[in-house]
């Protein structure tokens, strides 16, 4: 079973990524989004409480996002493995996630550039109803303003201005690193240049992952 982890800045092409393995590898992608936002439709009492949480607008306190991811996985569904986007995002979920999947984890850092996330993040789109992420640039959706995927509607983040996008970056790089010490010291870090085409990106992950 693959259990893989991977990393990147906000415009490092990493939710992409997911995508792509996903569609190779017969791996679930799997982001604390999805999981928070299922939990909340299926209206769980974890499902609630997260809700309150984002309503508030504070984060979600790492107990209650270890204990849904937990959730998740554990589901029959994943038995030819996972692949986690935009998880563990703290020291305590990455340990959390060790006692769960001890074994094959392996975890992928794309790096990117600040101006080439910055620049990437401000033509970047996403479906108000399901969550899927288009670019101006290089991923528009086939009918402009409408989700290939559900029909929903596709509009920019209102968060998407560059000094917004700039500190984001700033706040995941600084946040993250501890993380990313943590693989790296167990020796399961693979840094990946994430800069370029999606596709060139891709090949670079690609081999090290069969
Ligand atoms: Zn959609």
């Amino acid at each position: 079973m693959k259990r893989l982890i991977l990393f990147g800045a906000p415009g490092s092409g990493k939710g992409t990524m997911g995508d792509f393995i996903q569609r190779d590898f017969h791996l679930q992608k799997i982001s604390t989004g999805d999981i928070l936002r299922s939990a909340i439709q299926q209206d769980t009492a974890d499902g609630r409480r997260a809700r309150n949480f984002m309503e508030s607008g504070s984060l979600v306190p790492d107990e209650l996002v270890i204990e849904l991811v937990r959730q998740r996985l554990s589901c029959g569904d994943l038995n030819g493995g996972y692949v986690l986007d935009g998880y563990p995002r703290t020291l305590n979920q990455a340990e959390a996630l060790s006692g769960i999947a001890s074994d094959s984890e392996k975890a992928f850092l794309i790096e990117v550039s600040e101006t080439e996330a910055v620049e990437r993040l401000l033509s970047r789109m996403t479906c108000s109803s399901c969550g899927a992420i288009y670019n101006l640039l290089t991923r528009p959706p086939r009918n402009s303003g409408v989700c290939d995927l559900c029909g929903g509607r596709v509009e920019k983040r209102n968060d998407d201005n560059a000094e917004a996008v700039r500190q984001r970056f700033r706040v995941y790089i600084e946040l993250t690193m501890p993380v990313i010490e943590y693989y790296g010291r167990r020796n399961i870090l693979a840094r990946i240049d994430g800069s370029g085409a999606a596709a060139e990106v891709y090949e670079r992950i690609k081999g090290l992952i069969a």
